[in-house]
Formats: structure tokens, sequence, C-alpha cells
């Protein structure tokens, strides 16, 4: 195996462009303090292989950033679904003080008197959230559980989908709070640390030591909670953990991928008890948020810029997540600065094709045809039929458009889809319509709903 990525297998491009994204990722900050001596070693098979200086800094990484490390890789090319630390011995010499320096993982920390705050996200904080109709709520609630002198509602429950900010918004009060009160002491964990922590305290005979710890915060932050589904002696726990915090008026919140009555494997009395502060749900984003998120991210990048086109497309066509839209603007900026050039649709639709691709799925050309036939009070075999009265071509012709623009099927599959016609066709309608849209601000209009209704 070789030390670094010039010897190995694969190409030391995609590891230098993972670097990039890992660093706007994390931060400069963190990226310096954990990432610096991260050395690509290799693949094996489907793993990566990944040089670290020490043990501490390798198991640092794999319980706070393995999933982010890999996604990275992934976005960079490299199709690994594992990652392996490996310690580099003839790294540790070189290994920047800065990883002892750095701060300690909340491992060490939570209830020793130490300040877990190593474990939050810079980033994350509620300058950084962009409000939109669909997370209003849970925004509301949880400035208003950070700015609360009293507990506000107990415990706070947020939930909604993978990728729409729940995780950040919990680190955002985390911050706030210690900001506002240095001396109250926070804590944040996934519910999976949570029940590793848990077993590892069984294990050694500590749970008092455990249990000691947890209760005596006055603000605890459970991620995930559905992780502890099925897992009955941590739910035991953490429900006795819970009630306690409670019990002493200490500000609990949680936040899960569902509801709490959604909550399956989970003990009806937890259930109850979680939905009886209030229960705050995000839902999937619509265009004014993807588009206000961009913006904001934009704003901070400073000596790039991305064109309005650009932002609009990629708002409109990245509508999975938040983390899926943050992880495109990323790829794009960072394929931008290591190729030195300008950003344009073209070249974003280059760097992001798989991206789309993946996207598109969710929009076919069946849904736009019925969605546009709707629009404008056809049958849809009328649509698709040889008929050309204007009434009927012309919003043929914008589901043609629409085909083109929100699928990446080719003309000619998308003229087999309109009952067999020729990519000609197909095209002239691209065409026709991307010509209206300049001068007939109806069709324009109709054309900029249909997309939002498709696209969500
Ligand atoms: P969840 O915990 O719900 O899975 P995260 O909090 O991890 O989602 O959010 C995923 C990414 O999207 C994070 O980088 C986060 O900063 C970003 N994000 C989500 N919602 C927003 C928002 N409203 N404004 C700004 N960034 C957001
Ligand atoms: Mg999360």
């Amino acid at each position: 195996m070789a030390e670094d990525g010039k010897d190995s297998g694969a190409s030391p491009a995609p590891w230098e462009l993972a670097q990039t994204l890992l660093k706007r990722e994390v931060g400069d900050e963190v990226y310096r303090s954990w990432f610096a001596s991260l050395a690509f070693s290799g693949l094996e098979g489907n793993t990566a292989v990944l040089g670290v200086p020490t043990r501490f800094n390798g198991d640092w990484l794999r319980d706070n950033f393995e999933d982010r490390i890999r996604t990275c890789l992934n976005r960079a090319g490299l199709p690994v679904s594992a990652i392996r630390f490996q310690i580099a011995e003839k790294m540790a010499a070189k290994a920047p003080p800065a990883v002892s320096a750095a701060p300690k993982p909340m491992r060490s920390t939570a209830g020793t008197g130490q300040d877990p705050i190593a474990a939050l996200e810079p980033r994350y904080t509620f300058d950084s959230f962009v409000v939109g109709k669909s997370n209003e709520l849970a925004h509301a609630a949880a400035r208003r559980v950070a700015d609360a002198d009293e507990v506000a509602f107990n415990p706070l429950f947020l939930h909604g989908p993978v990728g729409l900010g729940k995780t950040h918004l919990m680190h955002a009060i985390a911050w706030e709070v210690k900001r506002r009160h240095p001396d109250r002491r926070v804590l944040y964990m996934s519910a999976e640390r949570f029940m590793l922590r848990f077993i590892y305290a069984m294990r050694h005979q500590d749970t008092v030591t455990f249990k000691q710890q947890f209760q005596s915060v006055d603000l605890l932050m459970i991620d995930d909670v559905q992780f502890i589904a099925h897992k009955d002696r941590t739910q035991e726990e953490f429900f006795h953990t819970f009630n306690a915090l409670v019990d002493n008026r200490r500000q609990v919140v949680i936040s899960a991928d569902r509801s709490p009555t959604d909550l399956e494997g989970i003990e009806e009395r937890i259930v109850s008890r979680l939905g009886w502060g209030l229960v705050a749900d995000i839902h999937p984003t619509d265009y004014e948020l993807r588009l206000g998120i961009l913006q904001s991210r934009t704003e901070s990048l400073g000596h790039l810029s991305l064109p309005d086109e650009v932002l609009d497309f990629l708002a409109r066509r990245i509508t999975s997540n938040v983390r899926e839209l943050e992880g495109a603007f990323n790829r794009v900026v960072a394929f931008a600065e290591l190729v030195g050039r300008p950003i344009t649709l073209e070249m974003v639709r280059d760097v992001l094709q798989d991206l789309l691709r993946a996207n598109d799925r969710k929009v076919t050309v069946d849904e736009i045809q019925k969605k546009v036939a709707d629009y404008y009070d056809l049958r849809l075999n009328e649509m698709l039929s040889p008929r050309r009265s204007r009434r009927i071509a012309r919003p043929r012709q914008v589901a043609m458009y629409l085909a083109k623009q929100l699928t990446s099927r080719s003309l000619p599959d998308i003229g087999r889809k309109f009952g067999g016609r020729d990519h000609t066709t197909v095209m002239h309608a691209v065409r026709t319509i991307e010509g209206l849209r300049q001068v007939d601000s109806s069709i324009d209009e109709d054309i900029t709903r249909l997309s939002r209704l498709l696209t969500g």
C-alpha cells in the first residue's frame, strides 16, 4: 500500500478535489486541526484507506466525520462505501502541533466540567439559517428555546426528513445559549453516541457516573432519536435521563426523522412524554427557500460570483434536500476554483451530471404531460394526439419544452413519449417556447408556475 495518493492506483486529482470539498464542508479551522495530515493511501475495493498521524486523530475523524468524508470522496468521484483509517508511522513525526492543541472530542468531556463545544459545527448558527415557510415553526421554536430564561416547552421535539436543518437548528441553539450564558452546561449528542456511551458505561460498571454526567446539564439535546428504536435498554436509560432533566426544569431538545407518534419501536410511555412539549416539523423546501439558501451561501463566498441563472437552475433542479443542494453548490465552487474557470450554466450541468440525474428521477415526462394537460384543461390523450390546433399544439410544445428542461431525456426519447414524434419536432418546440418566453410574459409565467409545480 502506497503512503500517498501519487503511488496508488487512483489518480491524485479526486483526492485533491475531495480535500477542497472537505475544507468547505468543515471550515478552515476544523480542517487545519483535524484534516491537515490526512493522506489518501489508496483504495481497497470500495474502502478508502486514509492515513492519519495518531490513533486519536483517526478515532475522532471516524466518530465525527466519517459520513462527511465519505460523501466528499463520492462527490469527488471516488466510489467508496467505507473508510479505513490507518496510522501512518512516517507521518507521526510530521503531525502539526495543532492536533494536540485542538479541542477535545466530546467523548471525553461531557459532564466532566469541560466544555463539549468542540462537537458543535461553527457554521450551524441562527445567522446562517435561512427561514422559509417550510421551517419557520421549527426555527421560531428553536429561537425561543435559545432566548428564553425559563424553560419554554419541554421537550422541544423537532422532526422532518433528512437534510432539512434539524441538526443545524440544534447546534444554533447550543451556540446561542453558550453565548448568552457561558456558565450553562450544554450537551449535544446524537442518540447513537448516547447509546454507545451507555453501553460503554455498562461494560465498565459505571452507570452511576453516566447518569450523573447526563443529569447535571442545563440543556440536553439528543439528535436523531429514532436511532434508539428497538434498543430497549438504551431507551430505558434515555427515558430516565429525560425525566430527571424535565423534572428538574432543565431544557431538553430532541430531534427525529418522524413525529413522536410515528416512531416505531419506542415504548408508548416514552412516545407520549416526548409529545408533551412542543412538536415542530420541518417540511421539504420550496423553491424560494432553496434560492435563499444559495444566495446566502454565495454572499459568504466573497471572491467568486455565481450568475443568477445558475442559482435559479440549482434551486429548481436540486430539490431533494438542503444537504444535497449545498453539496452541489460546494462542488461547483470547488471545481471553479480548481480549474480557474468562471461559473456558467454549462459548466454546472457538466459538473453535476450525476446529481442532476438523481434529482431528475422525480420529474418524469409522464408527470409533465399530466400536469401540463391539467393546467391547460386538456385531456392527456388530446395532448398526445396528432391534432395541430393551436389550443392543443401550444400546450404540447410547453410540455416538450419542460421535458427537455426538467429531465435528462434526449430529444428522440421525448419525441417518442409524445406519440412517436420526431426529434426535430421536439427541437422546434423547445426553440419556439424559448423564443416565446422572451416576448410573451403570460407564457413565461405559465412555464415558471409549471416548473415550480413539478419540481416542488
Ligand atoms: P438534518 O439534521 O435535518 O438531517 P442538517 O441540519 O444536517 O439536516 O442540514 C443539512 C445541511 O443543510 C447543513 O449543512 C445545514 O447547514 C444546511 N441547511 C439546512 N437547512 C438550512 C437552512 N434553512 N438554512 C441554511 N442552511 C440549511
Ligand atoms: Mg441531523
